[in-house]
């Protein structure tokens, strides 16, 4: 079982951005909360506390949690919540930190570029997987919410170049199951064929929702930013397959592939 257009996210699957997010978002928290505290200290339960976030702004409130003497135990059970009164108790708008957020990004990009994109790392072996399925000829497409033409410097900067139009990124403005939508009808390659690698289980859950993406080959990174709930979910699941970094570098025949098995027995 070999797919003919393989699709994956960036963030999380390819490259691990926890150090420029973390960075990103202790910026952002310095401007809205100045402290003499040493932030620095938070790092690793950031890091462990990332796979929580929806949404970009939330990262320096999981600093304000912590900070606040939330335990990590708290965060992680009951954060929808939490950010909810955080919100509340600090009088503050998510738009106010994503102006934050934003500004962070910007200053660290107009500063020193180079040591901005050197926060972003990719996994161990993905680049040479990457260098492999571009020399069996297979078609390669980005599907990311990061800005397109950030991914595609951190991959040209490791020497990955792809065609135009093959990083489709957040200025598309559009939910990622209708990008592969999209490509499935400018490729006339069908559903079936098309394999999709994301660490979020909620975006391949929405994709699975989608009647007319049936069939599609769905894969959660384990090494991304999931909790162990979430893979446990996948590992139930009847579609999705739990996808390890080693599977990931191995050849396509030794991919978990429950898909095969799916529409075998439901056609
Ligand atoms: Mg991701």
């Amino acid at each position: 079982m070999q797919p003919s257009l393989l699709t994956l996210d960036f963030d999380g699957v390819l490259c691990n951005g926890l150090k420029e997010y973390f960075q990103t978002a202790k910026q952002a928290y310095q401007q809205i909360w100045p402290s003499d505290h040493d932030l620095a200290q938070y790092a690793e339960s950031f890091y462990r506390l990332r796979p929580i976030v929806e949404h970009g702004w939330e990262m320096p409130l999981i600093i304000r949690a912590m900070l606040l003497d939330h335990t990590q135990e708290q965060i992680l059970t009951n954060w929808p919540n939490l950010v909810q009164t955080l919100l509340k108790q600090e009088n503050i708008q998510p738009t106010t930190i994503i102006q934050q957020i934003d500004r962070a990004r910007d200053v660290q990009i107009a500063e020193d570029f180079p040591k901005w994109l050197s926060l972003q790392e990719f996994y161990p072996g993905v680049i040479e997987k990457l260098r492999q399925i571009q020399e069996q000829g297979l078609p390669i497409y980005i599907i990311t919410t990061k800005e397109g033409r950030f991914a595609r410097k951190l991959l040209e900067r490791a020497d990955i170049f792809l065609p135009a139009g093959h990083i489709i990124g957040k200025e598309v403005k559009q939910p990622k199951a209708q990008t592969l939508l999209d490509l499935s009808k400018s490729t006339g390659i069908t559903f079936e064929k098309i394999w999709f690698v994301e660490d979020r289980l909620e975006t391949l859950q929405l994709v699975q929702k989608q009647e007319q993406l049936k069939g599609i080959g769905l894969f959660l990174a384990d090494w991304g930013y999931n909790l162990a709930k979430s893979r446990q979910e996948a590992q139930n699941d009847q579609q999705i397959n739990l996808l390890s970094l080693e599977q990931f570098q191995a050849s396509f025949g030794e991919w978990p592939n429950k898909d095969v098995r799916f529409s075998q027995t439901s056609s």
